[in-house]
């Protein structure tokens, strides 16, 4: 059962200042994920508050813990080996890690959130010891089966110390994907730092708040993700617990991450990279290190809506048919951030077979396979995932038969054909 833990505007996840300035309100939303079956269409829906913060002193962008990891967590969806392109990344992670940081047999790998062990098998294939941490109990049952050594729980400084204890210290410790959603941040990095050797290399890898930020993607905030980082964040709360951040790299994955890699603060043998202060430099330079930047995004947001509304109402008006492309988690931030339900979109479509049959969480939109806009040629199409905009238009090309364009929504309404 869903949790509401907040109470009132609160303090900073990470240096516990009072939380007194807009990022972006994004009014009230179900959790993304919670699709319904017809059954449950007249049922109450649980909506939290979508307003993120930013910190005045730190400038973690933070959203409060409406909902209980607990609840999101223990029986996740998500199993990162369902995606090739996933899968892909993870093998050419391990390649560059082993290479550049001389990893062998006496070593240890561990993961934080690892998931089904879509990542750790290939450090296991080049017989290098591993262990997985993950608390959602059906993925890493997965893991198991695989042989790869998986601790069901969820991380923090306990967890750390009792393996570090066992002697089980870290000489690479991994975490892709896993900041943004961890609630309490100070005993997570605590944890980060016991647990690796005093030689021991960190990864991190996350959406970067400035590609949120200059692409307007404000579709990727959503109750499951707590924190927004910034690297100048991250140099902050890394630096609070004597660790160091010395490299970073710029990704291309969920519309622009980091992959950050850090040390103890004692550790002299690995030299921070001018890779760092570039972009500590290029973050400075679009405003990061000051409060208007971050007060400014709201208003860009909620002209993006009008723009959005503006497109879809010019197109009902002419009497055109509007569906949509996907029902990706994002999907359902923008649906009832801007107020579009079946009045704009007839249905959405979606290719995983679990959504088939079921209604978008606030917006009771009607979720059909891919082959229905073949049968019912609407004259647009809504690309929700718009990161995945170009293989989407390549897929659905078809519609060029009967006249039909796309719309993108992000970062601003386009239409092409
Ligand atoms: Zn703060």
């Amino acid at each position: 059962m869903t949790t509401a833990t907040s109470k009132g505007p609160g303090i900073c996840r990470f240096c516990r200042t009072p939380l007194r300035h807009t990022f972006v309100d994004l009014g009230m939303s179900p959790l993304c994920e919670s699709f319904l079956r017809a059954d449950q269409l007249n049922e109450m829906e649980p909506f939290y508050p979508l307003h993120v913060y930013v910190c005045e002193q730190c400038f973690l962008v933070q959203l409060e813990e409406y909902v209980s990891p607990e609840h999101i967590f223990t029986e996740y969806a998500y199993f990162s080996s369902y995606s090739e392109s996933w899968l892909e990344h993870a093998r050419k992670y391990t390649e560059q890690m082993v290479g550049r940081f001389g990893l062998h047999g006496g070593s240890l790998v561990a993961e934080l959130a690892s998931n089904d062990g879509y990542l750790l098998q290939n450090f296991v294939k080049r017989q290098i010891p591993v262990l997985g941490i993950e608390p959602a109990a059906n993925v890493a049952r997965v893991a198991i089966e695989k042989q790869i050594p998986t601790i069901v729980r969820f991380f923090g400084m306990q967890l750390a110390a009792e393996l570090a204890r066992e002697g089980r210290s870290a000489d690479l410790l991994i975490g892709n994907n896993v900041l943004a959603q961890v609630p309490d941040l100070c005993d997570f990095v605590a944890g980060v730092k016991i647990l690796l050797k005093p030689q021991g290399v960190f990864t991190l890898e996350f959406p970067h708040l400035l590609q949120l930020m200059e692409g307007n993607q404000f579709d990727t905030i959503y109750h499951e993700h707590f924190s927004y980082f910034s690297l100048l964040a991250c140099e902050k709360i890394f630096g609070a617990h004597g660790l160091v951040l010395f490299d970073v790299e710029e990704l291309a994955t969920h519309g622009g991450s980091l992959r950050i890699f850090g040390r103890h603060a004692q550790d002299s043998s690995r030299p921070v990279s001018s890779r760092i202060t570039e972009l500590r430099a290029k973050e400075d330079v679009y405003g990061l290190s000051g409060l208007d930047c971050y007060r400014s995004f709201g208003k860009k947001v909620k002209q993006t809506k009008r723009e959005l509304l503006q497109c879809l109402i010019r197109a009902k008006e002419a009497g055109k048919t509007i569906v949509g492309y996907g029902a990706p988690g994002k999907g359902n931030t923008l649906l009832n951030y801007c107020g579009i339900g079946p009045d704009f979109l007839d249905y959405t479509v979606d290719r995983n077979p679990y959504k088939h049959g079921r209604f978008t969480p606030g917006t009771h939109i009607p979720i059909f396979p891919p082959d229905k806009i073949r049968e019912t040629r609407p004259d647009y199409v809504l690309i929700l995932p718009w990161n995945l905009r170009s293989e989407i238009i390549e897929q659905t090309s078809f519609i060029r038969e009967w006249g039909g364009q796309f719309i993108i929504p992000i970062p601003e309404a386009t239409v092409s054909s």
